[in-house]
């Protein structure tokens, strides 16, 4: 047993990871949200808000009552676009005082929104990639001038309140050489941290290549390229750098039909054996302060799952891991529409974690392989860069 250990252990709470909208205000290009690169919306994308009578309906109080850990963050959408973000931090904070961290792209809602976010988050992350002239090249459509004013009002309500304000930047060959001056904004804005990122999806690993990733217009006209800082080149990987000049249109209402219209249908095994035999140590398995948690992914579209990895997957047709996500995982099954929230989390008990010592093709999901398994992929330390606190 695993996720349903708090209720059997009263040392143990939930932590609850919500992605509470997948609306987006920005175009990130290397987002799931996106076709290709373009800001065509990802044909499988359900864009729906949680609601606080979701959460009444969804969590009862006695789940309420255990929860020791908020996160509001999300695969296809910004928390900040749901309307009743504050309403359902204060339904959850009139129950237990659970920290709660909220990742944004600081770009929504006016500044009396921010100082409240200030006020009720323990922890407030800003993802901005950049500064003025360069933010927009990865978060397009995200005014410069509204984030500088939201991270303000946001600051000045954090410090009134105890709380703290981050800021998250990922690193690219565009902005690398503006480190030390978003570190000097941080001291001038009163931002207490700043986490320097390396971005993921840039590597290649069975060419070994970091190739150039398009950035392209509705219609398919690449507009330029997004690559790595050379200081995140991986030891024996080459950069493929492309020149924008040289690179043609796609017909993106090809790809959009595509993948409208299929999914990956086969799974061959073989291509996992080397990760089969490895540990599992379950990103979910956490500690909140003192305080030891069991996390757990709600997406917009009130499916629960056991994590955000297997969430990015499940609602994608075309990842690898999709069929067999869906088979242990069935769609009717995970719905919060639908089914109970303990009973889910026996679905993931018997379904997920039991199966951690067995093989790819007895149950053990090649996720949680790629995930969590001795060789982490999503390790920390490889994207977690340089982090200063002020
Ligand atoms: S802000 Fe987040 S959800 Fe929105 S497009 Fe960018 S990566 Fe995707
Ligand atoms: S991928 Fe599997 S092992 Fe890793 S965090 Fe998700 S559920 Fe846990």
């Amino acid at each position: 047993m695993f996720w349903r250990e708090p209720l059997f252990n009263e040392d143990l709470l939930w932590g609850l990871d919500f992605e509470a909208s997948s609306y987006c205000n920005a175009k990130c290009p290397l987002c799931v949200r996106h076709v290709d690169g373009s800001p065509i919306l990802n044909p499988h994308l359900q864009q729906v808000n949680i609601t606080l009578q979701n959460i009444k309906d969804w969590f009862p109080l006695e789940v309420v009552k255990k929860v020791g850990k908020l996160s509001f963050c999300g695969n296809y959408g910004d928390p900040c676009m749901t309307p009743e973000l504050i309403n359902i931090i204060n339904y959850f904070k009139n129950y237990g005082p659970a920290p709660t961290v909220i990742r944004t792209n600081g770009g929504p809602r006016n500044v009396q929104f921010w100082k409240e976010i200030g006020k009720i988050c323990d922890t407030t992350v800003f993802s901005v990639d950049g500064l003025k002239d360069t933010n927009h090249l990865y978060r397009i459509g995200v005014n410069w001038d509204k984030v500088v004013r939201n991270m303000r009002a946001c600051v000045e309500s954090a410090n009134e309140f105890g709380n703290k304000v981050e800021w998250e930047f990922l690193i690219f060959k565009h902005n690398a050489h503006q480190v030390e001056e978003a570190k000097q904004l941080c001291i001038d804005l009163g931002i207490h941290t700043i986490q320097f990122k390396r971005p993921v999806g840039m590597d290649h690993h069975n060419s070994k290549e970091h190739p150039s990733f398009i950035v392209r217009d509705k219609t398919g006209v690449p507009k330029y390229t997004l690559d790595l800082s050379e200081e995140h080149y991986l030891e024996g990987y080459s950069p493929v750098l492309k020149n924008i000049e040289d690179v043609g249109k796609v017909d993106i209402k090809k790809t959009y039909e595509y993948l409208k219209n299929n999914k990956k249908e086969e799974l061959d095994f073989n291509n996992y054996k080397e990760l089969e035999d490895c540990n599992i140590n379950c990103k979910m398995n956490k500690t909140s302060g003192e305080q030891r948690v069991v996390d757990m992914f709600i997406a917009a579209t009130g499916d629960l799952l056991p994590c955000c990895f297997i969430a990015t997957d499940y609602q994608n047709p075309h990842s690898e891991t999709y069929k067999q996500l869906q088979k242990y995982l069935p769609i009717e099954k995970v719905s919060l529409h639908n089914n109970k929230f303990e009973n889910i989390l026996e679905l993931f008990d018997n379904n997920i974690s039991s199966n951690w010592n067995s093989k790819h093709e007895e149950g053990k999901l090649i996720k949680c392989s790629q995930i969590c398994g001795t060789f982490n992929t999503l390790n920390k330390s490889f994207y977690n860069k340089e982090r200063v606190s002020f």
